[in-house]
């Protein structure tokens, strides 16, 4: 190779490299940093996953929504938002939805120190377990970010990692429809796929309506209901 082939190579395998990082890193059903729990293998099973809560704004409307249906979800709790709510943390776990860990205070772990990660999972693990008294055993990462010591960090303190497989970007504010579609689609191609369908849906951040996302579940249990797919959450598939 001459000196601008030779570079333009190198160049591009660590693009490669790079590339090969962030997708480990950040894709949410990548397997290539440790194992990672996204669905089962039957495709009537649905989780509907709730992140950064509790909220007060949104919380107590979504549970009501969720009794008056009777579907069990889950609840990757923020620890400083427990902290601020911890009547709404234990409301949740009264209503026995399954709660996971989201953290203390909602870091990318992809780019944090070994110390940090360790404080941040240990820290809402004390907090939330203190809070609702019984123990979690599902750990949600921010943003589905992670390294292979995020995942070792988890397992150490008896967790499993859990993602994803169909994302709604209900952060953005966008009509319920729009939500709904993006469930409907997601469920179809995992139906295609032969796997179950894991929602992830935000009833946080703190102080947000989430009025989107409310009236968005409302459509989505019905469809499923319609459609005989059965509600489950992530500890079905670990
Ligand atoms: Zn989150």
């Amino acid at each position: 190779m001459t000196r601008p082939e030779t570079v333009a190579a190198v160049a591009a395998a660590a693009g490669l490299a790079v590339g090969g990082w962030f997708y480990a890193a950040l894709y949410p059903t990548s397997q290539i940093f440790g194992r990672v729990v996204i669905a089962g293998d039957d495709p009537a099973e649905v989780a509907l996953t709730y992140d950064d809560g509790p909220n007060p704004s949104a919380t107590p409307q979504l549970l009501d929504l969720l009794a008056k249906h009777q579907v069990r979800a889950t609840f990757f709790l923020i620890g400083d938002s427990v902290r601020r709510e911890p009547a709404l943390a234990r409301q949740i776990a009264a209503a026995r939805h399954l709660i996971g860990n989201h953290t203390m205070t909602h870091p990318w772990l992809s780019y944090q120190s070994a110390g940090r990660i360790r404080s941040e999972i240990a820290d809402a693990n004390a907090l939330i377990e203190d809070t609702i008294g019984a123990k979690i055993t599902l750990f949600r990462p921010p943003h589905g970010a992670r390294r292979p010591i995020v995942l070792h960090t988890a397992r150490e303190f008896g967790l499993a990692t859990v993602n994803w497989n169909i994302i709604t970007h209900d952060w953005r504010v966008q009509p319920p429809a729009s939500i709904v579609e993006k469930v409907r689609n997601g469920i179809r191609r995992n139906r295609a796929y032969g796997c179950g369908s894991n929602v992830l849906l935000h009833d946080g951040a703190m102080d947000q309506p989430r009025t989107p996302t409310i009236e968005a579940t409302e459509t989505i249990i019905a469809d499923a209901k319609d459609t005989g797919m059965r509600f489950v959450t992530p500890e079905a598939w670990v």
